[in-house]
């Protein structure tokens, strides 16, 4: 048969030597390195009772903001679930009633929303996606579960509570922050 290329090279099965076949050089050279690491400072942690320092822009656990008057900002409008690579979020718009504007500051808002925390890479496209500042994600770890359906995160768990606010500003830039100060672009308005 022709070769495809010339790279192609003949497998021999080499034969053992006697110190192979017996064996315990190989088991000795292994306990040198298992004896030498004894004594170095170990490389793991003994979590969730010790925590490592994280990466000022780790990102975990996403979080569904509220606005300064309380009420949440998404607007289900999809871009979050349209930008997502792993097709992790899902959502159902409502229209908000009269007298409900205190709660959701625009006209439609997610009367669902749900992201599957196993599905997600935290990537962080969502994030940069929303046009309403409604999604981050934050430093924290999302727990360990031992059921799949738990892993399947609501507004329960995803919207921040009025009295509990996770504050997201240490994670943006200067410049995003400085940007968010001129409320004469509609985009900074609450
Ligand atoms: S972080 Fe990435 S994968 Fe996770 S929900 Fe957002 S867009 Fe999807
Ligand atoms: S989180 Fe942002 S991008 Fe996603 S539906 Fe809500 S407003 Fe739209």
């Amino acid at each position: 048969m022709q070769p495809l290329t010339n790279r192609s090279k003949q497998v021999v099965k080499k034969e053992m030597t006697f110190a192979e076949k017996l064996y315990l050089p190989a088991i000795f050279g292994g306990m040198i390195i298992t004896f030498k690491n004894m004594f170095r400072k170990s490389a793991t942690v003994q979590y969730p009772e010790v925590k490592r320092d994280m990466s000022p822009n780790f990102r975990g656990q996403h979080v569904l903001k509220r606005d300064e008057n309380g009420a949440e900002r998404c607007t289900a409008c999809g871009l979050c679930a349209v930008a997502c690579p792993a097709e992790a979020i899902t959502m159902n718009a409502a229209e908000r009633k009269k007298g409900e504007e205190g709660l959701y500051r625009e006209e439609k808002y997610a009367a669902n929303y749900e992201i599957n925390m196993l599905r997600c890479i935290f990537c962080g496209l969502c994030e940069d996606a929303c046009p309403k500042e409604a999604i981050f994600l934050t430093d924290r770890i999302v727990p360990t579960e031992f059921d799949r359906d738990d892993f399947v995160y609501g507004k329960d768990k995803l919207v921040e509570k009025v009295n509990e606010r996770i504050d997201v500003t240490k994670r943006q830039t200067p410049e995003v922050l400085e940007f968010k100060k001129n409320k004469s672009l509609s985009h900074n308005k609450i």
